[in-house]
């Protein structure tokens, strides 16, 4: 049916790179928050252009309306819910700790005295600054400084969300790093919104309509290799 209110081209704020769910990957970008947009956008019947920006631009363009979703592996917290609205969630994560091989670090117990790189405004750092004392933070914009930064061995650790982690570990970073400790700071991803935004409700009916139909498990194992 006609709905004036969606037949523009919207503007999907995207994060430059979060490995596996936006990447760009031969001049494009690829991933499973890039798959499953699409997916919902079809069903759902828009268009829309990708404006690729750092995790931490992404909340203040939904406040100012610059964008009219997020799509970037953004954790549903309480604090954000203040100022973004957020779909439902499509996918649970934590967080993990990333060493050298060689580190005699073997969880976050043995963070004192050490530089732990995070990236910047998003809830992994919250997380590491509420519960990590004695620890040095060294902040960047992309989670790909941080992984540089540990090879070079100007931090110690690293640390962000599982999925992200651990796709270092099995690509670039194979046999180079590794992870210690347990996953912590159990989160569930949610596509961002500016705040009163109608297409929530519209996305969420879509997403559970994806859900039934098979084509978000199809997304989910493209991208994870299992089942979710
Ligand atoms: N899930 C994390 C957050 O929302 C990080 C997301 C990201 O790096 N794109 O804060």
């Amino acid at each position: 049916s006609a709905c004036p209110a969606f037949a523009a081209d919207l503007v999907v704020a995207t994060d430059t790179a979060f490995m596996p769910f936006e990447f760009k990957q031969g001049g494009k970008y690829v991933g499973f928050d890039i798959d499953l947009w699409d997916a919902i956008a079809k069903d759902i019947g828009v268009t829309y252009t990708l404006q690729p920006m750092d995790f931490s631009g992404i909340i203040p363009a939904l406040q100012t309306g610059q964008v009219d979703v997020a799509i970037s592996g953004m954790t549903i917290k309480e604090i954000r819910r203040k100022v973004i609205d957020f779909s439902d969630s499509y996918y649970d994560s934590g967080v993990l700790l990333m060493v050298p091989v060689d580190s005699a670090i073997t969880g976050p117990q043995d963070l004192k005295g050490k530089i732990l790189a995070l990236k910047t405004g998003t809830a992994s750092a919250d997380y590491a600054k509420e519960h990590f004392k004695d620890t040095e933070f060294r902040l960047f914009p992309n989670f790909d400084n941080a992984y540089l930064e540990l090879m070079t061995g100007r931090v110690d650790a690293a640390m962000h969300d599982s999925p992200n982690v651990l796709y270092y570990i099995n690509t670039i970073g194979r046999g180079k790093v590794k992870t210690v400790g347990e996953q912590m700071m159990g989160q569930q991803y949610g596509f961002g919104f500016p705040k009163g935004s109608p297409l929530v409700a519209r996305v969420n009916a879509s997403l559970a309509r994806l859900r039934k139909d098979g084509t978000y498990v199809a997304i989910y194992k493209k991208w994870f290799g299992v089942e979710p």
